[in-house]
């Protein structure tokens, strides 16, 4: 059986709007094209590790209005446990307004709504064996849920993501911090060379974290330990789409974790799941099931 993984995460409503070019201030353009779909952080990583057979569980909040419905829905539909979504009556559901040029350049805006009244009253004890956070809910919430997995004797998985500065009060809670390329060298206020093994070692050491996961884009992703790095190679694909590659890797890495992997069979999994999310258009529909990613490696 697995162990229950609980995400302590936001919810946003995507509104994809494809453009010829991206606008210049004070511009008004027409969209060739709009699409709505169901994302946020957390709700992507949610779906991500339970399509791939992970008991989950998402916590965090969505507005009473009809975005919020939506997605309480299509997370649901991909067997996340969404009791733990609180709807508020006063808030909207967090949206996030995406423009995407022809050439795949894209603005993104986000509107936290709802996201933004995540409090620690709302992370209640759980039974939870893995906890994982990110940065689209306040610090309170994910200190919470820090403050969750040490009651419960789980491993807590920071993706502190959009970057913000890490409170301190997470010092020593956390077992895995899984950062991509830029999210690294805002973390340590100076540029890294990702390719130095000495230059990762030494980054993990200055997070203080046990483990640390960098995700490379096509160029895969590399787990740090005390005992060394481990780099998986990443998939030569043809990118399609990449947005919510970072949070397909998240998901599925902790869904690997949580069913007892090691740290580095888990990382060289989530590459593949990242890989797969990247070579089809949209978020969470281009998650795959365990299935759907046998099918696609072979
Ligand atoms: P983010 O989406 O957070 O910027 P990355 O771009 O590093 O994160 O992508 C996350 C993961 O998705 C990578 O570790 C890799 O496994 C996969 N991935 C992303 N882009 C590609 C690509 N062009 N080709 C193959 N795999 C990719």
């Amino acid at each position: 059986m697995n162990a229950q993984i609980v995400v302590v995460g936001s919810l946003n409503l995507d509104r994809t709007y494809s453009l010829g070019r991206l606008p210049r201030e004070g511009e008004s353009l027409h969209a060739t094209g709009h699409a709505v779909a169901s994302g946020g952080k957390g709700a992507n990583q949610a779906v991500a590790a339970s399509r791939l057979g992970a008991d989950v569980r998402l916590v965090g909040a969505v507005g009473a209005d009809a975005a919020g419905t939506l997605l309480l829905d299509a997370v649901a539909e991909s067997g996340v446990d969404v009791t733990g979504v609180h709807r508020r009556a006063g808030d909207a559901t967090g949206e996030a307004v995406i423009f995407v040029d022809d050439e795949g350049q894209n603005l993104i805006v986000i509107s936290p709504g709802a996201n933004a009244t995540v409090t620690a009253d709302d992370v209640v004890s759980d039974d939870a064996a893995w906890v994982l956070s990110g940065f689209e809910i306040p610090d309170e919430a994910v200190i919470a849920a820090a403050h969750l997995a040490l009651a419960a004797h789980a491993r807590f998985v920071l993706n502190p993501s959009p970057y913000r500065r890490i409170p301190d009060a997470l010092a020593h809670s956390i077992d895995v911090m899984v950062v991509n390329e830029h999210e690294l060298i805002d973390a340590l206020g100076t540029s890294v060379d990702s390719s130095s093994d000495t230059a990762l070692l030494q980054a993990r050491a200055r997070l203080d974290v046990p483990a640390l996961v960098v995700t490379l884009g096509a160029d895969g992703a590399a787990a740090v330990t005390a005992s060394g790095v481990f780099r998986a190679p990443g998939r030569v694909v043809t990118a399609v789409d990449t947005s919510g590659a970072g949070d397909a890797f998240t998901g599925a890495l902790v869904a690997r974790l949580a069913s007892g992997d090691t740290l580095e069979s888990a990382t060289l999994f989530a590459t593949q799941v990242g890989a797969h999310a990247a070579t089809r258009p949209g978020t969470q529909s281009s998650y795959p099931t365990s299935d759907e990613l046998d099918r696609w490696l072979r």
